[in-house]
């Protein structure tokens, strides 16, 4: 039995973004039916010999450009826990706005200013204010002023957030305009999570390849006329980033198209100020692994390295699976550190990067984003 007290505190702190998981190992386990009868928690041990390759430090240092942490972390331990991961910098998108954005800063950013960073985030309940576009321009100037790396744009726009006619706001709505083109100005990254996995948007039934997720998480759906489909998400924004070229976007989760690598080659080929996070994927591009080589390799200026997790988060660790995916050609091992697959039920494969193409992805791509500086080609 894991340490239940430290899991909830970790999953409270988490942060509002994606596959977290929780659920007692004990419900572990897929049932299928044999003729009549029912057997439940099926989980094959794989009866193939495999190399296994553990990472626990990278092979060069990395930036995790992708982290959720709150206020109530510390510093010191965070700043330890990177250490014993082998990361130089990491990077917090929950850093919030007012008040809560400056206590962020003044934590985390101002005493370790070359290795942590705080994104800031916007208030949509001032959607509606007349003044909105002028209050966010003088806001974004405020928080770079203050230290703000960046702005984070979590995926409750296009999804959830709505204005006072109780629409959705769409992510290409014209009343944001100032803050794709502030941003632009201010050379500050806009890190933008759109959407979900395609199979969040599908229907929730035994075709679905996230089922059993869906099913521990039932409010994970977007399936349904209330929501927009998951191409019109990406669509939106896809064209936000395209309308504004001058802006450095960092598409979170590879734009949520991580199940079709043709697709998002395309977008990145028309989107060349747009760089792309691995965060939080690393189960779609493991399952494909020649087509992940391929695209990693060529896109290897443009591509991030993050885990969507904060450093010395021990629920559910991710850093040692990434690296040995990243690294290693071991075959046929599990993307998660945890009971049970907790997103679909598959196995991964590493892509044995070289080592001018791991060391872009691990910091030098981040560094370069993280200056506002646009991907090299
Ligand atoms: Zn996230």
């Amino acid at each position: 039995m894991r340490n239940w007290l430290g899991r909830l505190a970790s999953l409270l702190i988490a942060g509002l973004c994606c596959a977290q998981t929780t659920g007692p190992a004990e419900d572990a386990g897929v049932a299928v039916y044999v003729g009549k009868e029912m057997v439940k928690g099926y989980r094959p041990t794989p009866a193939l010999v495999r190399k296994e390759t553990p990472v626990v430090m990278p092979k060069f240092p990395v930036v995790d450009i992708h982290c959720h942490w709150s206020i109530y972390q510390d510093p010191v331990e965070l700043i330890k826990a990177m250490d014993a991961l082998g990361m130089s910098k990491a990077v917090d998108l929950s850093g919030g706005y007012g008040d809560y954005l400056d206590r962020m800063i003044e934590k985390f950013h101002m005493p370790y200013p070359d290795r942590v960073f705080v994104l800031c985030n916007i208030d949509w309940k001032k959607i509606d204010d007349p003044t909105f576009g002028q209050d966010v321009t003088a806001y974004l100037k405020s928080a770079k002023g203050k230290g703000a790396s960046g702005l984070k744009i979590f995926k409750d726009l296009g999804l959830n957030v709505k204005d006072k006619t109780r629409k959705i706001v769409s992510i290409d709505d014209p009343r944001l305009e100032p803050v794709w083109k502030t941003c632009g100005e201010l050379k500050m990254p806009i890190l933008m999570h759109s959407g979900d996995p395609v199979a969040f948007f599908q229907p929730v039934d035994e075709h679905n390849e996230r089922w059993m997720q869906l099913k521990r998480h039932p409010d994970w759906t977007f399936y349904g006329p209330q929501f927009p489909t998951w191409e019109q998400v990406l669509q939106q924004h896809v064209s936000v980033i395209q309308k504004h070229p001058g802006t450095v976007f960092i598409s979170a989760h590879l734009a949520n198209c991580g199940e079709d690598l043709q697709r998002l080659a395309s977008i990145m080929d028309r989107c060349p100020n747009m760089y792309a996070d691995i965060s939080g994927r690393v189960a779609e591009i493991g399952r494909q692994p020649y087509s992940a080589r391929k695209f990693l390799i060529k896109y290897q200026d443009r591509i991030l390295f993050g885990t969507d997790r904060y450093p010395g988060r021990t629920d559910q660790e991710r850093n040692s699976v990434y690296y040995r995916f990243l690294e290693t050609d071991d075959e046929y091992f599990d993307y998660y550190n945890h009971p049970f697959p907790p997103e679909g039920e598959w196995k991964i494969y590493g892509v044995f990067l070289p080592d001018e193409v791991l060391k872009k992805i691990y910091h030098e791509n981040a560094d370069r984003a993280l200056a506002g500086e646009m991907p090299l080609h």
